[in-house]
């Protein structure tokens, strides 16, 4: 019987693990691959606090691994398949084991969602990609499409210019999303081109991406481009299939809680990109991993 399980291991699992191996609790994470999540695909986090000149995603997860570590953080590579939560009991069944834990908290971040048109699935690690900092790399000196206007979208396009010969970023409104500051930047940029009011329809392609065909969702018209990568940045959404039906979502299927972390089952609380809230970032999610493994220990302090 542990404490605490902990499920996911990006910066909010990361933070809640090592407040609760900092407290001596019976404690350990569990993460299907790598601790990380979705921070080790950005090159470089410029707004997390104590790094003036910024950081690696990998770095900033890799000193959070060991910091939670040398508190005796039990790490653990396992995919969760399936939970059983109720006030009484919980458990967790990995593809390996079953365990029972006292407290749970839900740290499964979020993933980034598809277009779900023709040819993306099919090219997808062919050309489709939905990680610039990973894949860049691959395309240098040559034409990529960015889909998306939010952060992810003009911050990965900025990035690419350090590779490519152009970045056309495709934005279905005719106002980006991301922050000024970012757009800004973009604009700057003689590599990017903004394609405003455009949806892609088909990546077109046999063993590569070669092609993209696009709409002007005002003039309804239909063009293509020739291009070899295509960046698929359009959000994220949560990784709350394992809960459903048995944890609070919110119509996007975030997990909701209180101001403590708590959901709606007593010794469950969830914390990082998986909650519903507005603002996605490293250091909202290690704040309220903190605050979830608190929120676990006074649970356990009242726990029968
Ligand atoms: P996001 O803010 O949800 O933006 C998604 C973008 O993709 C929006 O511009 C959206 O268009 C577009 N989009 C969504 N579905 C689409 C579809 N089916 N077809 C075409 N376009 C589509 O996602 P994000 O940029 O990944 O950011 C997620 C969170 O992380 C945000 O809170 C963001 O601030 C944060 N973030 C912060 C940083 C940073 O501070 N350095 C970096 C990256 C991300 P509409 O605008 O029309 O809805």
């Amino acid at each position: 019987m542990y404490d605490i399980i902990i499920i996911g291991g990006g910066p909010a699992g990361l933070t809640a693990g090592l407040y609760g191996a900092r407290a001596r609790l019976n404690v350990i994470m569990l993460e299907r691959l790598s601790p990380g999540g979705q921070i080790l695909n950005t090159d470089l986090v410029e707004n997390y606090p104590g790094f003036p000149d910024g950081i690696s995603g990998f770095e900033l997860v890799d000193r959070m691994r060991s910091q939670a570590e040398n508190f005796d953080l039990v790490i653990q590579n396992e995919e969760v398949v399936e939970l059983e939560l109720s006030p009484e009991k919980k458990v967790v069944a990995t593809n390996k084991k079953r365990m029972e834990t006292r407290a749970i908290i839900l740290t499964c971040g979020a993933t980034q969602k598809k277009l779900g048109i023709e040819g993306e699935t099919l090219l997808t690690g062919r050309g489709v990609s939905y990680c610039a900092t990973c894949d860049g790399p691959f395309y240098r000196d040559q034409e990529v499409a960015v889909i998306g206007g939010g952060d992810t979208a003009v911050e990965e396009s900025i990035f690419l210019t350090r590779f490519v010969s152009k970045v056309y970023l495709i934005h279905r409104r005719d106002k980006l999303r991301a922050i000024k500051l970012l757009q800004d930047r973009a604009m700057g940029e003689e590599k990017i081109e903004l394609v405003w009011d455009t949806i892609p329809l088909k990546i077109l392609g046999k063993d590569g991406v070669e092609e993209i065909e696009l709409k002007n969702v005002k003039s309804g018209e239909v063009t293509h481009k020739q291009l070899k990568g295509v960046f698929v940045l359009i959000g994220t959404q949560a990784n709350s299939d394992l809960v459903k039906g048995m944890v609070e979502l919110d119509k996007d299927g975030f997990i909701i809680t209180d101001n403590t972390m708590g959901t709606n089952i007593p010794g469950v609380f969830a914390a990082g990109d998986v909650r519903s809230k507005s603002l996605r970032q490293v250091s909202t999610a290690v704040g309220e991993g903190a605050a979830a493994s608190f929120s676990a220990e006074k649970y356990l302090e009242g726990f029968q």
